[in-house]
């Protein structure tokens, strides 16, 4: 059964689709393998639209990066960020998605059938629904990546908890980092911003409260150049920049907050981005082109949860169903 979102059903297929239909044609393909792409695959196969998700090099997204997830609901023990996604592409499979671990690497929206490309072929289809994400910008450090989920971070409100009556620093300076800082002064007994410049890029207001806080410190001009630890973190190493003095100051985990970009190049041109690269799109699923729909953190800059991630997978395939069952792509 389909949904009934109010659209005049047509009960035939229009033809100009039906000719189009080859082996490379599909009813819907979704890019990005993250909780946003994955739960749109879940919706699409239970639908019937037999989805391809172009997954990826870097298959299941920004919880692959993560240890613990606490806060995703229905797991009250908490599940290992790549085994949720392993259960997310499980599930979508099991309707019959098609998952594959490549790249798109071009498109080309100017439908009324949209072109998806990879290295080695070429797809079509109707509707697309783009899930590519953000990625976490970090130092680059390998200390900092061998870390990761071991106290090194990048989410205060995914990890935060993890470090109650502990010891904190905050990379970063803008107002990310300041929300971050704030934030995690519910858990941490100190909370350390290191900022490379002497003065904050972060709004008036964000700063006053910050350095009014009791529990947030400052340290200025001054880079990590390593993060300290051998299966957790217990210190960073620093660099001041203005006197190249090193010093070391011990912590228990370390939030990268230096920002985030949304991974839209290949939709340059295609899409209307905003100044930062994240798909616009004026109620979060569709976008400038029609037929082509978006879903997860390439548009969310306020939450970047994997719950909401997900609502709104599910939220971009109802709107594709809705769409194909209008062009007569999909049975009512
Ligand atoms: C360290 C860390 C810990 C986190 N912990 C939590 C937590 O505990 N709880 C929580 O709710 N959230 C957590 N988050 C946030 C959460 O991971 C994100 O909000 C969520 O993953 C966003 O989902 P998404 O599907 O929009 O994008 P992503 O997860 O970023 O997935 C995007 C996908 O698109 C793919 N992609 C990109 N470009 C292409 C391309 N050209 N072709 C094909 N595929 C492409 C990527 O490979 C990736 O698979 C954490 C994030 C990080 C970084």
């Amino acid at each position: 059964m389909g949904y009934a979102l109010g659209v005049q059903v047509l009960q035939e297929p229009a033809p100009e689709y039906l000719a189009l239909m080859t082996a490379q044609e599909r009813k819907v393909i979704i890019i990005g393998s993250g909780p946003a792409g994955l739960t749109a695959a879940i919706y699409a196969a239970r639908a019937r639209l037999q989805p391809l998700v172009i997954a990826g090099g870097q298959y299941g997204g920004q919880l692959m990066l993560t240890s613990d997830v606490e806060n995703y609901p229905g797991f009250p023990e908490g599940i290992l960020g790549p085994e949720l996604m392993e259960r997310f592409r499980a599930q979508a499979e099991r309707f019959g998605a098609d998952v594959r671990p490549v790249d798109a690497i071009r498109v080309d929206f100017t439908g009324p059938q949209h072109g998806v490309w990879t290295d080695d072929a070429e797809f079509r289809a109707p509707a697309v629904i783009v899930a590519t994400g953000a990625s976490a910008l970090w130092l680059g450090l390998d200390s900092e990546a061998a870390l990761r989920g071991k106290g090194v971070s990048s989410c205060a409100t995914c990890d935060g908890a993890f470090f109650a009556g502990k010891d904190i620093c905050v990379v970063g300076g803008g107002d990310t980092a300041l929300e971050e800082a704030l934030f995690l002064t519910r858990f941490g007994r100190s909370v350390t911003v290191i900022h490379r410049r002497n003065e904050l890029r972060a709004s008036k207001i964000m700063q006053e409260r910050a350095r009014n806080h009791p529990a947030i410190s400052f340290v200025w001009d001054s880079v990590v150049e390593d993060i300290l630890g051998n299966g957790r973190v217990t210190g960073v190493r620093l660099r001041h920049v203005k006197t190249g003095e090193v010093t070391e100051r011990p912590c228990d985990a370390v939030f990268v907050a230096i920002g985030h970009r949304p991974n839209t190049e290949l939709f340059a041109g295609q899409l209307d981005l905003d100044a930062k690269g994240y798909v616009v799109s004026a109620d979060g699923v569709h976008t400038s082109r029609l037929g082509v729909f978006v879903a997860g953190d390439v548009w969310d800059v306020r939450y970047r949860q994997a719950v909401t991630a997900a609502g709104m997978g599910c939220r971009a395939a109802m709107e594709a169903e809705h769409y194909l069952v209008g062009l007569g792509v999909a049975g009512s």
